[in-house]
């Protein structure tokens, strides 16, 4: 009797066990075949220091500051360039913008007079998504060529609402924000279609946040990648009549609490839709402050320099990667760059990196994992189609430098210039004439990175010149 007892019991922790089993391995089918959503939140020119959480001491940011409460704060995170077009050819192709030709040394970004765009042939994140599933859609502002072939909808978007470039290009001669030039009326596009131009700028992140919302609304049940380019903080600032004045910091105050209030707007949306434990959200920057706009750039904290230069002010970015219970809250001082979140997110969706080309990001879910995890060591610091800087491990060399947006030609160093970082994240005391030896070592490795790289044409100097005249 008592032996039956036993048996009958050890029956049923068997038939308890093995449906534990099923419904976890049926869980881990689920998630198989259900990979995460991927976010990706960009602001432009947004500063290393005009975060709360990043230290500033005016500019109020409380959903950010939970964002980084709850997810990873990065805090030597880079962009793949100094300024906007290059940057966002790295993040979307996870390449260095020279293999695109997304790069120039003397037209640094595409204009309205532009011919070209990132070519077809790159295989931007959008439609790397798109194969494994995803609904792709972008909201915001695109930068990577504004005639029909090169619009966001060619390059694996599903839908796109925004501006095709950037907020300053606008029929305005004699603004304070740009030279007089003969810029045709901006255009606000959804799809391929412009709903209307020189649409009012003040609006701009509102309606982007809306569009958002209804994106991720309508898309909640199937895999989704949604890329949100904010318009801003780069000038000309606008901010809605709801945040105008309020900040202390000004009228950069205000958009960038704007922008704040947006990303409370989608975190919160994803918590209410049950959706949060499955989304990957990054917030970054695509380069650093516009530091000649004066009050109206924002600020890189206690790094140097900003917008156009490879000091660390112009390329390293204020950066939360979010999702709970997936990442761990905390703190990183791992490197990484845009062009990871790239290698992450196909990773991520169960694909892999096409083997018929070089990538330069690799997979930060090891960091995701493990804070101290480290998945790089190196950052190639291109200004046009050169390199400027290299880092390997807390070393920095600069081989030139350049004073952007006053009109200075780059300055050659021989020896280069050496930085630790590590103890002098500010770029303050060259140490090249103590080091030689690791000056020699950076020499090497940044060959071996340029022995990598096959030169293309750059494509952004295809422009009708008689614009700049
Ligand atoms: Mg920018």
């Amino acid at each position: 009797m008592k032996n039956q007892r036993i048996n009958l019991f050890l029956l049923l922790v068997a038939l308890l066990s093995m449906t534990a089993c099923e419904s976890e391995s049926a869980s881990t089918a689920e998630a198989a075949e259900r990979p995460p959503n991927i976010i990706i939140i960009f602001a432009d020119d947004l500063g290393y220091g005009d975060l709360g959480t990043y230290g500033n001491p005016t500019i109020r940011t409380p959903h950010l500051d939970q964002m980084a409460e709850e997810g990873l704060k990065f805090f030597q995170f880079y962009s793949g360039a100094s300024v906007c077009t290059p940057s966002r050819a790295a993040l979307l192709t996870g390449r260095l913008p020279i293999r695109s030709g997304m790069v120039s040394d003397r037209i640094r970004v595409l204009f309205p007079f532009s011919y070209k765009g990132l070519p077809a042939e790159e295989i931007t994140l959008a439609e790397a998504l798109k194969e494994r599933g995803y609904h792709t859609g972008i909201v915001g502002k695109w930068h990577l060529g504004h005639l029909p072939p090169y619009l966001p909808l060619q390059h694996g978007f599903d839908t796109f609402y925004g501006l095709p470039y950037s907020n300053d290009m606008i029929p305005t001669p004699g603004a304070k924000w740009g030279p007089p030039r003969k810029y045709p009326p901006l255009p606000l596009y959804q799809d391929t279609t412009v709903l209307e131009t020189n649409p009012d700028q003040r609006l701009l992140t509102k309606q982007y946040t809306d569009k958002a919302l209804a994106f991720i609304d309508a898309h909640q049940e199937e895999p989704f990648f949604l890329y949100m380019p904010h318009s801003f903080p780069h000038v000309p600032l606008f901010a809605s009549p709801d945040f105008e004045g309020k900040s202390s910091r000004g009228l950069y105050g205000d958009v960038v609490e704007e922008l704040d209030w947006s990303v409370g707007q989608i975190l919160n949306a994803l918590k209410e839709k049950g959706l949060d434990q499955n989304t990957l959200v990054v917030f970054t920057s695509d380069n650093g402050p516009w530091l000649t706009e004066k009050q109206e750039g924002g600020t890189a904290g206690l790094l140097h320099q900003g917008k156009g230069s490879t000091f660390e002010g112009g390329m390293r970015e204020p950066t939360i990667a979010w999702w709970p219970g997936r990442i761990a809250p905390g703190i990183t001082q791992s490197l990484g760059t845009t062009m990871d979140i790239y290698a992450t997110a196909v990773t991520l969706a169960g694909g892999a990196l096409p083997g018929d080309r070089n990538y330069d990001g690799t997979d930060l879910s090891p960091v995701f994992d493990n804070p101290k995890a480290e998945v790089r060591d190196e950052v190639i610091y291109y200004l046009g189609a050169q390199v400027f800087a290299y880092r390997k491990g807390p070393w920095k060399m600069h081989l030139k430098t350049l004073n952007p947006y006053i009109g200075e030609q780059p300055v050659a160093h021989d020896p280069p210039l050496l930085y630790q970082l590590e103890h002098d994240p500010s770029e303050r005391f060259n140490l090249a004439a103590e080091h030689p030896e690791v000056l020699e070592e950076l020499r090497v490795a940044l060959q071996r990175h340029l022995d990598g790289v096959k030169p293309v044409p750059s494509l952004l100097e295809d422009i009708d010149q008689s614009y700049f005249e």
